[in-house]
């Protein structure tokens, strides 16, 4: 069998060592008869996968006692109500971030809830760049400060956290365990898991623990952190297979080394790419160099018209899912943990090879 790069923004590509396992166990999960597909949520089995995973994820993190970890549904958009429902209490206000297309759809959402200041935004220069922290224009006592470290679209990252008074929430849906990542300076963290974690269907938050239990009246039960935190995320069935699978994901980190490894990987992996780009005048990428994405690298080619060609002739070299995203055109690579070195090396000889064909 042989399996492709998979360069997808996500779902994304998953370790071919997770897979096998998962083959292997699919039909008789370790003698018990039954697939984990087929199992109660409820039975010691599972129980006991979903607690050795949600150990095995906090201990990739540090994340202290302090903090729940919940494993919820919905995928991270769901986050962009539950987070004005949950976090704003009494407060009118809520500050957030405008860095590109994710954030657009968080700060939409929560206008429903709240007055949201937005406290800068690099809309105007097309986002390809994150505004310089000295200019944002912060409110003096809003709920929380929402933004998003990497926007997945137009690949641009944040190289720092922001240090604010207020509770710091961020959506790391496509960078989460790609480095390590100090959690006690955050309120609340979350992360669709088809990106960096494992199947869709999984969506995981981090919150600390004192920013609960101020959810707004009308709140559905099921958008209330404290119904998922007070359950165990079992007060309905939650994703079971998808938090398996996520949960062989992190054992797998683990033996890589953790997520220190990884990011020494991730910016190989990101300089080699950036480089090449950099050096050819065939190929290009619009963000500013400080803030370019490790993990998803727009480019475009000199000559647009090249597109659907280069996209088919990468098809049939196994290199799959380059297409940037639908709203902006040209080209992505998402780089994520599961995506090897080998992979990169194979893009980067296949675009050298297409700039000497076509440039
Ligand atoms: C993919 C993505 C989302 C949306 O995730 P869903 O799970 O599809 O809702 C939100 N934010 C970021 C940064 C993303 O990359």
């Amino acid at each position: 069998m042989a399996r492709a790069y998979n360069f997808c923004a996500g779902p994304a590509a998953l370790p071919d060592e997770v897979l096998f396992q998962a083959q292997e166990e699919i039909a008789d999960w370790h003698g018990v008869g039954t697939s984990v597909m087929e199992m109660s949520h409820r039975s010691k089995e599972f129980v006991s996968i979903a607690e050795e995973a949600t150990q095995d994820f906090r201990d990739l993190l540090s994340i202290g006692d302090d903090y729940e970890v919940l494993f919820l549904q919905g995928g991270a958009s769901s986050q962009f109500s539950m987070i004005p429902l949950n976090l704003l209490g009494d407060n009118p206000v809520a500050d957030y971030v405008n860095t590109g297309q994710w954030s657009k759809k968080a700060i939409a959402e929560a206008k429903r809830y709240c007055d949201v200041n937005v406290v800068a935004t690099s809309e105007s220069q097309n986002f390809s760049t994150v505004p310089a922290f000295e200019d944002w224009a912060l409110s003096d006592n809003p709920a929380y400060l929402h933004y998003t470290p990497n926007e997945t679209i137009g690949g641009v990252e944040f190289d720092y956290i922001p240090e604010v008074k207020a509770p710091l929430v961020a959506d790391y849906s496509s960078s989460i365990l790609s480095e390590s990542l100090d959690v006690s300076k955050f309120g609340l963290i979350y992360a669709g898991a088809q990106k960096n974690i494992g199947p869709a269907g999984l969506t995981i938050v981090i919150v600390r623990k004192d920013l609960l239990g101020k959810a707004k009246d009308f709140t559905p039960a099921m958008f209330n952190y404290e119904t998922h935190a007070k359950s165990g995320s079992m007060n309905n069935t939650p994703p079971t297979y998808s938090w398996y699978l996520a949960g062989l994901v992190f054992k797998w980190l683990k033996r890589q080394g953790g997520v220190s490894a990884m990011a020494e990987l991730n910016k190989r992996k990101a300089e080699k790419l950036y480089g090449f780009i950099d050096n050819s005048a065939f190929y290009a990428n619009p963000v500013e160099p400080r803030y370019r994405s490790r993990m998803n690298v727009p480019f475009t080619l000199a000559d647009d018209q090249l597109d659907s060609v280069f996209l088919k002739k990468a098809d049939e070299a196994k290199l799959l899912n380059l297409a940037g995203h639908r709203s902006v055109g040209g080209m992505r690579a998402s780089i994520y943990n599961a995506v090897s070195e080998n992979a990169v090396d194979a893009l980067i000889a296949f675009m050298a090879d297409f700039e000497k064909a076509h440039g």
